[in-house]
C-alpha cells in the first residue's frame, strides 16, 4: 500500500499552495465581505490552468490526474472556498460531463474555451420543487424539428452570474435529457442571485427558461441519458466538494494552532491548556482521516474504478468533519472566532454548506446504505 504522492503531484501541490497563499489568502476576507469574485482573481486562476484542470491537452487543458485535481481544490479552499466551488462546478459538473458524454463537435466547440476560462460552465438541475428528488423535474423539453424548446425554472445554479454555458436537465419524451444551452440562447434569462450563509464570493442564481430554443445537436448524450449524466456529475462533484471540506478543515486547524501559541490567558499561551490541546489534536486526527478518504476516492477515479459509492461516502464524511473541525477550531479562538475580522467565521460558514450542496448528507448516506444492503440482497428506497 503506497500513500505517497508522486514527485509531480507534490510539485503541483506546492504550486497550488503557493497560489492560495499569495493570490487568495490576502484578499479572501475582503471579497467575502464584498460578496464578489473579482475578475482579476478568476483571470489569475485561469492563467494557471485551473479552469481546464482535468481536461486533456488536446482541449488545451492541464491534463491533471484526479489526485492532483483534489490537491488543487483542497489548496484553493484553504484560502477561498468560494473560488474552489466555482472551479469545481465548472470542471467536475460541466466540462467533465462534456468530455465524457459529448460528441466530437461538442467537445471541439466548448472544451477549449472552457479550459481557457473564456466560457464558464454552470449546472442547472435543481428546481423549486425538485431538490433531492430529481425524478420530478418540471422543466420540459419539447422537440420541434431540428430544435428543442425548453421551459422551466432552475434554482441555486452555481456560477449562474458568470456562466457562458448552462448544462440544463429537462424532461423529454424519452425521460430526462441534458442540453448544452449557451447564455445567449433565446429564452434563457439569468435571474435572482441568492444571498447565502457561506460561500459569499460565489454566485448562485435562479435561471429561467421560457420557450428557450436550442438545436437538437446541443443534447448531451442520447434522449433519456440525462439521469446517467447527472449522476456521474454528482459523483465527481462529491469528491471535489470533499476536497474543499479537507481544505477548510486543515486551514482551520492551522489558524487555531497558531492562535493557541499567541493568545495568553492565566499567564500562559492557551495552547498550554489540555482542553485546547485536545480540541486541536482531535481536529487534526479527523482532518487526516478525511485526507486519505479524499485522496483514495480520487485515486479510484484515476484507476478507472467505479467510484460512485466512495464518492457519496467521502462526501458525507467530509461534510461532517469539516463542520465539526471548523466548529471546534472556532471555539479555540473564543470571541475572536465569532468576529468577521478573523477568517475562522468565514470557514465555519463555508463548511456548513457541504451537507447540502451537491446533494444533501441524507441522500449520500442513503446511497452508502443502499450499497451495504444490496450486498445482503435487500433493496431500499430513498
Ligand atoms: C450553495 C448551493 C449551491 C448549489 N449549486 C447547485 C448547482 O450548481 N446546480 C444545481 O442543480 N443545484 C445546486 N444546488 C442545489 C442542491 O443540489 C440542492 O439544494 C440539494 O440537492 C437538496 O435539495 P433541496 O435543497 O431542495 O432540499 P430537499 O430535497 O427539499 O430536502 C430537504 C431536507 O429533506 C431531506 N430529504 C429529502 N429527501 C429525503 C429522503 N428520501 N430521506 C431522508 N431525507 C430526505 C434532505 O436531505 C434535506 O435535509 C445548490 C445548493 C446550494 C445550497
Amino acid at each position: 500500500m503506497d500513500f505517497a504522492l508522486s514527485e509531480e503531484q507534490r510539485m503541483f501541490r506546492d504550486m497550488f499552495r503557493n497560489f492560495a497563499a499569495k493570490e487568495l489568502a490576502p484578499r479572501a476576507d475582503e471579497i467575502d465581505h464584498a460578496e464578489t469574485m473579482p475578475p482579476e482573481i478568476v483571470r489569475k486562476a485561469v492563467d494557471q490552468g485551473f479552469f481546464g484542470a482535468t481536461l486533456p491537452e488536446d482541449c488545451y487543458g492541464a491534463a491533471l490526474d484526479h489526485v492532483s485535481y483534489v490537491l488543487l481544490l483542497e489548496n484553493l479552499a484553504t484560502a477561498c472556498a468560494s473560488l474552489a466551488v466555482s472551479v469545481a462546478a465548472h470542471v467536475s459538473l460541466v466540462a467533465m460531463s462534456i468530455l465524457e458524454f459529448g460528441t466530437d463537435a461538442q467537445k471541439e466547440e466548448w472544451l477549449p474555451p472552457m479550459a481557457a476560462g473564456e466560457v464558464i460552465g454552470a449546472f442547472a438541475l435543481t428546481e423549486p420543487d425538485a431538490g433531492t428528488d430529481t425524478r420530478v423535474l418540471e422543466t420540459r423539453a419539447r422537440y420541434d424539428g431540428d430544435e428543442v424548446i425548453l421551459d422551466g425554472v432552475k434554482t441555486w445554479v452555481t456560477n449562474g452570474e458568470q456562466a457562458g454555458l448552462f448544462l440544463v436537465f429537462a424532461r423529454g419524451p424519452q425521460g430526462m435529457d441534458a442540453y448544452l444551452v449557451p447564455r445567449d440562447a433565446p429564452g434563457l434569462t439569468v435571474g435572482y442571485r441568492e444571498p447565502t450563509l457561506g460561500l459569499r464570493s460565489a454566485y448562485f442564481n435562479t435561471v429561467y427558461l421560457e420557450g428557450c430554443r436550442v438545436p437538437q445537436a446541443n443534447r448531451l448524450g442520447a434522449p433519456g441519458d440525462g439521469e446517467k449524466i447527472a449522476r456521474r456529475a454528482e459523483d465527481r462533484m462529491s469528491i471535489a466538494l470533499a476536497a474543499i471540506g479537507l481544505g477548510l478543515a486543515e486551514s482551520s486547524v492551522d489558524v487555531a494552532a497558531q492562535y493557541a501559541t499567541e493568545r495568553v490567558q492565566f499567564g500562559v499561551p492557551i495552547g498550554q491548556k489540555q482542553a485546547i490541546q485536545n480540541y486541536i489534536a482531535n481536529a487534526h486526527a479527523e482532518t487526516e482521516a478525511l485526507r486519505y478518504l479524499v485522496y483514495r476516492a480520487a485515486w479510484l477515479v484515476d484507476q478507472g474504478e467505479n467510484f460512485s459509492v466512495d464518492a457519496s461516502l467521502v462526501k458525507t464524511f467530509a461534510a461532517r468533519m469539516a463542520r465539526s473541525v471548523t466548529n471546534w477550531m472556532l471555539q479555540v479562538l473564543g470571541g475572536y472566532g465569532f468576529m468577521e475580522d478573523y477568517p475562522m467565521a468565514r470557514k465555519y460558514r463555508d463548511a456548513r454548506v457541504l451537507g447540502i450542496i451537491g446533494g444533501p448528507t441524507e441522500w449520500h448516506t442513503f446511497r452508502v446504505a443502499q450499497a451495504i444492503f444490496a450486498a445482503k440482497d435487500m433493496a431500499i428506497a430513498p
